[in-house]
């Protein structure tokens, strides 16, 4: 499979705006969603937007197979409501590498968007589910996490050090 290079911040690729995915699906999409559900895994990462890998899709994929949820594409996704009580996680971001910082968000969710197989669907979630789901639909509207994260939180993680909160994964969560 073709590797996906990622791209970093600031490229303005990650600014730009972002169009919706047309149906019935091209074969070119159903390959890029491949290609990124392949390209999350090889970078370690829970979610990964289009613009990071260089596409302005609407679409971004969720890798949460640690947490036994198998990897899902989400296409053309929207927030439809939020939970006015908020929970500050620390995140991290593929496209900001080794930088990781606190932020606040709505701790639920309702979301909707497509899924590969062309079907509407709308979820109400929590948790970690529920800060992906932020995170990537963020990324969608040109939105990153360095434009929202507490400054005074913000650390950087060297190699070694990022291998080892991979296996632990307890707060470190990079998307
Ligand atoms: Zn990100």
């Amino acid at each position: 499979m073709a590797r996906l290079k990622l791209v970093r911040y600031p490229n303005p690729t990650l600014r730009a705006p972002n169009f919706e995915v047309a149906f019935p699906l091209s074969r070119e999409t159903r390959e890029l969603v491949d290609q990124m559900m392949y390209s999350c895994k090889r970078f370690h990462g829970i979610g990964l937007a289009a613009p990071q890998i260089g596409y302005n899709l609407n679409l971004a994929v969720i890798n949460l197979e640690e947490y036994q949820i198998p990897p899902f594409a989400i296409l053309n996704p929207k927030i439809i409501s939020s939970s006015s009580k908020s929970h500050t996680m620390e995140e991290g971001c593929l496209s900001i590498p080794g930088k990781f910082g606190s932020l606040k968000r709505p701790e639920k969710v309702t979301v909707k968007f497509i899924t590969i197989e062309g079907k509407e669907m709308k979820l109400s979630v929590d948790g970690l589910l529920a800060v992906v789901f932020q995170h990537e639909i963020d990324h969608l509207g040109g939105v990153l996490i360095c434009d929202k994260w507490d400054i005074n939180t913000v650390h950087t993680l060297d190699e070694s050090e990022l291998a080892r909160a991979r296996k632990k994964r307890k707060k470190q969560t990079t998307r």
